[in-house]
Protein backbone atom coordinates (compact mmCIF):
# COMPACT_ATOMS: atom_id res chain seq x y z
CA UNK A 1 0.00 0.00 0.00
CA UNK A 2 2.80 2.22 1.23
CA UNK A 3 6.09 2.52 -1.01
CA UNK A 4 7.73 4.26 1.59
CA UNK A 5 10.64 1.97 2.61
CA UNK A 6 11.44 3.07 5.53
CA UNK A 7 8.23 2.67 7.15
CA UNK A 8 7.35 -0.55 5.28
CA UNK A 9 10.71 -2.17 6.86
CA UNK A 10 9.47 -0.76 10.57
CA UNK A 11 6.37 -2.83 9.87
CA UNK A 12 8.78 -6.11 8.82
CA UNK A 13 11.21 -5.66 11.40
CA UNK A 14 7.84 -5.77 13.81
CA UNK A 15 8.73 -2.94 15.67
CA UNK A 16 7.31 -2.23 19.23
CA UNK A 17 4.42 0.42 18.74
CA UNK A 18 5.55 3.62 20.38
CA UNK A 19 2.89 4.58 23.01
CA UNK A 20 1.01 8.91 22.95
CA UNK A 21 2.04 11.50 24.93
CA UNK A 22 0.34 14.97 26.25
CA UNK A 23 2.81 17.62 27.23
CA UNK A 24 1.25 20.94 29.20
CA UNK A 25 3.84 23.01 27.53
CA UNK A 26 3.46 25.77 29.90
CA UNK A 27 4.60 29.17 29.11
CA UNK A 28 7.39 29.79 26.40
CA UNK A 29 9.38 30.67 29.53
CA UNK A 30 9.03 26.81 30.61
CA UNK A 31 12.29 26.75 27.36
CA UNK A 32 15.03 28.38 29.89
CA UNK A 33 13.19 27.06 32.89
CA UNK A 34 12.82 23.17 32.74
CA UNK A 35 12.25 22.61 36.03
CA UNK A 36 10.58 19.19 37.00
CA UNK A 37 8.66 18.86 33.93
CA UNK A 38 11.57 19.37 32.03
CA UNK A 39 13.32 16.81 33.43
CA UNK A 40 10.42 14.59 33.53
CA UNK A 41 9.97 14.68 29.94
CA UNK A 42 13.64 14.14 29.81
CA UNK A 43 13.66 10.68 31.25
CA UNK A 44 10.39 9.98 29.19
CA UNK A 45 12.64 10.55 26.45
CA UNK A 46 15.59 8.45 27.55
CA UNK A 47 12.78 5.52 28.74
CA UNK A 48 10.95 5.48 24.73
CA UNK A 49 14.66 5.46 23.27
CA UNK A 50 14.51 7.32 20.10
CA UNK A 51 11.34 7.15 17.87
CA UNK A 52 11.66 6.96 13.47
CA UNK A 53 9.71 10.14 13.85
CA UNK A 54 7.52 12.43 16.11
CA UNK A 55 4.21 13.97 14.70
CA UNK A 56 3.20 16.59 16.80
CA UNK A 57 -0.05 18.24 17.15
CA UNK A 58 0.17 21.91 19.10
CA UNK A 59 -2.74 24.86 19.62
CA UNK A 60 -0.15 27.53 17.97
CA UNK A 61 -0.93 25.92 14.67
CA UNK A 62 -4.67 26.32 13.76
CA UNK A 63 -5.93 26.23 9.82
CA UNK A 64 -9.12 25.98 8.17
CA UNK A 65 -8.57 22.55 7.29
CA UNK A 66 -5.81 19.90 8.64
CA UNK A 67 -2.40 20.99 7.58
CA UNK A 68 1.07 18.71 7.62
CA UNK A 69 3.99 20.08 8.19
CA UNK A 70 6.35 19.07 4.99
CA UNK A 71 9.47 20.67 5.34
CA UNK A 72 12.90 19.71 5.39
CA UNK A 73 14.77 22.35 7.96
CA UNK A 74 11.64 23.91 9.72
CA UNK A 75 12.78 26.53 11.27
CA UNK A 76 11.85 27.09 15.05
CA UNK A 77 9.03 29.68 15.73
CA UNK A 78 9.14 32.22 18.24
CA UNK A 79 5.22 32.99 18.09
CA UNK A 80 5.51 34.72 21.46
CA UNK A 81 5.59 38.45 22.89
CA UNK A 82 7.80 40.25 25.76
CA UNK A 83 9.75 37.69 26.95
CA UNK A 84 13.47 37.13 27.60
CA UNK A 85 15.42 37.94 24.62
CA UNK A 86 17.41 34.76 25.44
CA UNK A 87 14.39 33.06 24.50
CA UNK A 88 14.38 34.39 21.11
CA UNK A 89 17.60 32.84 20.59
CA UNK A 90 16.90 29.05 21.14
CA UNK A 91 16.60 26.97 18.26
CA UNK A 92 15.36 23.56 17.78
CA UNK A 93 17.35 22.23 14.84
CA UNK A 94 15.51 19.47 13.85
CA UNK A 95 14.86 17.77 11.18
CA UNK A 96 12.08 17.80 9.22
CA UNK A 97 10.59 14.38 8.09
CA UNK A 98 8.66 14.91 4.19
CA UNK A 99 8.42 11.01 3.51
CA UNK A 100 6.40 10.69 7.02
CA UNK A 101 4.48 13.87 6.30
CA UNK A 102 3.13 12.13 3.29
CA UNK A 103 2.62 9.01 5.36
CA UNK A 104 0.37 11.14 7.66
CA UNK A 105 -1.44 12.51 5.10
CA UNK A 106 -2.36 9.02 3.69
CA UNK A 107 -3.64 7.54 7.50
CA UNK A 108 -5.44 10.92 7.89
CA UNK A 109 -7.21 9.71 4.20
CA UNK A 110 -8.07 5.99 5.46
CA UNK A 111 -10.08 7.77 8.22
CA UNK A 112 -11.81 10.35 5.82
CA UNK A 113 -9.79 12.96 7.26
CA UNK A 114 -8.53 15.62 4.39
CA UNK A 115 -4.92 17.33 4.73
CA UNK A 116 -2.61 19.47 2.73
CA UNK A 117 1.42 19.41 2.77
CA UNK A 118 2.35 22.91 3.78
CA UNK A 119 6.17 23.28 2.40
CA UNK A 120 7.10 26.13 4.55
CA UNK A 121 5.94 25.88 7.91
CA UNK A 122 8.22 25.59 11.05
CA UNK A 123 8.01 24.27 14.49
CA UNK A 124 5.70 26.91 17.05
CA UNK A 125 6.43 26.64 20.63
CA UNK A 126 3.81 24.24 21.44
CA UNK A 127 5.97 21.86 19.47
CA UNK A 128 9.82 23.13 19.94
CA UNK A 129 9.63 23.81 23.33
CA UNK A 130 8.64 19.90 25.04
CA UNK A 131 10.63 18.65 22.29
CA UNK A 132 13.51 20.27 23.27
CA UNK A 133 13.15 18.62 27.03
CA UNK A 134 12.19 15.19 25.73
CA UNK A 135 14.76 15.09 22.74
CA UNK A 136 17.62 17.68 23.91
CA UNK A 137 19.72 16.53 20.74
CA UNK A 138 17.32 17.56 18.09
CA UNK A 139 17.74 14.28 16.05
CA UNK A 140 14.80 13.13 15.86
CA UNK A 141 12.84 14.01 12.69
CA UNK A 142 9.46 16.31 13.33
CA UNK A 143 6.21 16.56 11.77
CA UNK A 144 3.76 19.34 12.97
CA UNK A 145 0.17 18.40 12.36
CA UNK A 146 -2.05 21.31 12.53
CA UNK A 147 -5.08 21.65 14.40
CA UNK A 148 -8.27 22.55 12.40
CA UNK A 149 -10.10 25.57 13.60
CA UNK A 150 -13.27 24.16 13.70
CA UNK A 151 -11.89 21.47 16.22
CA UNK A 152 -14.09 20.15 18.66
CA UNK A 153 -13.85 17.10 21.22
CA UNK A 154 -15.05 14.20 19.36
CA UNK A 155 -12.74 16.01 15.96
CA UNK A 156 -10.00 15.88 17.92
CA UNK A 157 -10.34 12.66 19.69
CA UNK A 158 -10.74 11.20 15.94
CA UNK A 159 -7.76 12.93 14.76
CA UNK A 160 -5.80 10.96 17.29
CA UNK A 161 -7.44 7.60 16.09
CA UNK A 162 -6.21 8.30 12.54
CA UNK A 163 -2.72 9.24 13.87
CA UNK A 164 -2.78 5.56 15.50
CA UNK A 165 -1.34 3.71 12.94
CA UNK A 166 1.75 6.04 12.41
CA UNK A 167 2.68 4.61 16.10
CA UNK A 168 2.81 1.47 15.06
CA UNK A 169 5.24 1.96 13.16
CA UNK A 170 7.60 3.70 15.02
CA UNK A 171 6.58 6.91 15.37
CA UNK A 172 5.70 8.91 18.73
CA UNK A 173 2.52 11.10 18.17
CA UNK A 174 2.62 13.94 20.67
CA UNK A 175 -0.29 16.37 21.68
CA UNK A 176 1.07 19.25 23.21
CA UNK A 177 -1.41 21.84 25.10
CA UNK A 178 -1.82 23.10 28.76
CA UNK A 179 -4.00 20.45 31.67
CA UNK A 180 -5.34 24.06 32.73
CA UNK A 181 -4.81 27.75 30.91
CA UNK A 182 -6.22 30.57 31.86
CA UNK A 183 -4.43 33.23 30.19
CA UNK A 184 -6.19 36.05 31.87
CA UNK A 185 -5.22 34.38 35.28
CA UNK A 186 -1.32 34.10 33.89
CA UNK A 187 -1.34 37.79 32.87
CA UNK A 188 -2.72 39.01 35.69
CA UNK A 189 -0.32 36.78 37.91
CA UNK A 190 -2.76 37.96 41.24
CA UNK A 191 -3.97 34.18 41.83
CA UNK A 192 -1.56 32.03 44.71
CA UNK A 193 -2.05 28.62 43.97
CA UNK A 194 -5.52 28.00 42.57
CA UNK A 195 -7.15 25.42 44.14
CA UNK A 196 -9.29 25.13 41.36
CA UNK A 197 -6.17 23.73 38.91
CA UNK A 198 -5.93 20.78 40.66
CA UNK A 199 -9.21 19.91 41.31
CA UNK A 200 -9.59 19.72 37.71
CA UNK A 201 -6.55 18.20 36.74
CA UNK A 202 -7.17 15.41 39.55
CA UNK A 203 -10.50 14.72 37.47
CA UNK A 204 -8.39 15.05 34.20
CA UNK A 205 -6.14 12.14 35.51
CA UNK A 206 -8.72 10.07 37.22
CA UNK A 207 -10.12 10.09 33.94
CA UNK A 208 -7.19 8.93 31.94
CA UNK A 209 -5.81 6.28 34.36
CA UNK A 210 -9.24 4.45 33.86
CA UNK A 211 -9.21 4.95 30.46
CA UNK A 212 -12.37 6.13 30.26
CA UNK A 213 -12.31 8.36 26.90
CA UNK A 214 -15.98 8.86 26.90
CA UNK A 215 -15.62 10.73 30.14
CA UNK A 216 -12.65 12.59 28.87
CA UNK A 217 -14.68 13.76 25.59
CA UNK A 218 -17.09 15.27 28.44
CA UNK A 219 -14.59 16.87 30.52
CA UNK A 220 -15.15 20.12 29.28
CA UNK A 221 -18.89 20.24 29.87
CA UNK A 222 -19.01 18.23 33.12
CA UNK A 223 -15.35 18.42 35.01
CA UNK A 224 -15.10 20.85 38.44
CA UNK A 225 -14.26 24.43 36.92
CA UNK A 226 -13.98 23.39 33.48
CA UNK A 227 -14.80 26.65 32.23
CA UNK A 228 -12.28 28.64 34.39
CA UNK A 229 -9.83 25.67 33.45
CA UNK A 230 -10.06 26.65 29.34
CA UNK A 231 -12.02 29.31 28.90
CA UNK A 232 -11.40 28.28 25.48
CA UNK A 233 -10.79 24.63 24.31
CA UNK A 234 -7.82 24.59 22.23
CA UNK A 235 -5.07 24.00 25.10
CA UNK A 236 -7.18 21.37 25.75
CA UNK A 237 -8.16 19.32 22.48
CA UNK A 238 -4.31 18.04 22.16
CA UNK A 239 -5.18 15.73 25.52
CA UNK A 240 -7.97 14.25 23.21
CA UNK A 241 -5.65 13.75 20.25
CA UNK A 242 -3.06 12.15 22.26
CA UNK A 243 -5.81 9.61 24.14
CA UNK A 244 -6.74 8.81 20.43
CA UNK A 245 -3.04 8.11 19.15
CA UNK A 246 -2.75 5.36 21.66
CA UNK A 247 -3.09 1.74 20.71
CA UNK A 248 -4.24 0.56 24.24
CA UNK A 249 -6.42 3.17 26.68
CA UNK A 250 -4.25 1.72 29.69
CA UNK A 251 -1.52 1.55 31.46
CA UNK A 252 -1.04 5.48 31.34
CA UNK A 253 2.13 7.20 33.49
CA UNK A 254 1.43 10.07 34.71
CA UNK A 255 3.82 12.91 35.25
CA UNK A 256 2.29 15.64 37.79
CA UNK A 257 5.05 18.53 37.52
CA UNK A 258 2.61 20.77 39.83
CA UNK A 259 1.24 24.23 38.78
CA UNK A 260 3.13 26.87 37.54
CA UNK A 261 2.48 30.40 37.40
CA UNK A 262 -0.33 29.88 40.39
CA UNK A 263 -2.63 28.57 37.59
CA UNK A 264 -0.70 26.26 34.73
CA UNK A 265 -1.07 23.08 35.85
CA UNK A 266 2.25 21.43 34.46
CA UNK A 267 0.53 17.65 34.39
CA UNK A 268 1.89 15.47 30.71
CA UNK A 269 0.69 11.59 30.46
CA UNK A 270 2.12 8.75 28.38
CA UNK A 271 -0.78 7.26 26.96
CA UNK A 272 -0.33 3.26 26.68
CA UNK A 273 2.85 2.76 28.45
CA UNK A 274 3.70 2.49 32.37
CA UNK A 275 6.99 4.47 32.47
CA UNK A 276 9.38 4.11 35.73
CA UNK A 277 11.09 7.67 35.09
CA UNK A 278 14.44 7.46 36.37
CA UNK A 279 15.32 11.29 37.41
CA UNK A 280 19.08 10.72 37.80
CA UNK A 281 20.57 12.05 34.77
CA UNK A 282 20.46 15.49 35.48
CA UNK A 283 18.91 17.25 32.92
CA UNK A 284 21.57 19.01 30.06
ZN1 LIG B 1 0.24 27.38 24.41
Amino acid sequence: MSNDNSFSQAREQHMAAMPSVFVSHGAPTYAIEPGLAGAQLAAVGRALGKPKGIVIVSPHWMTPGVEITATLKPETIHDFGGFPAALYRIRYPAPGAPQLAGRTMEQLASRGIKASLNATRGLDHGAWVPLLHMYPEADVPVVQVSLPLDTDEQRAFELGRALAGLADEGVLVVGSGSLTHNLYEFRTGNVDEAAYAREFSSWIRSSVQQGDHERLLQALQRAPHAARAHPTSEHFLPLLVAAGAASVATPVTVLDAGIRHGVIAMESYVFGQSIELDMEVSHA
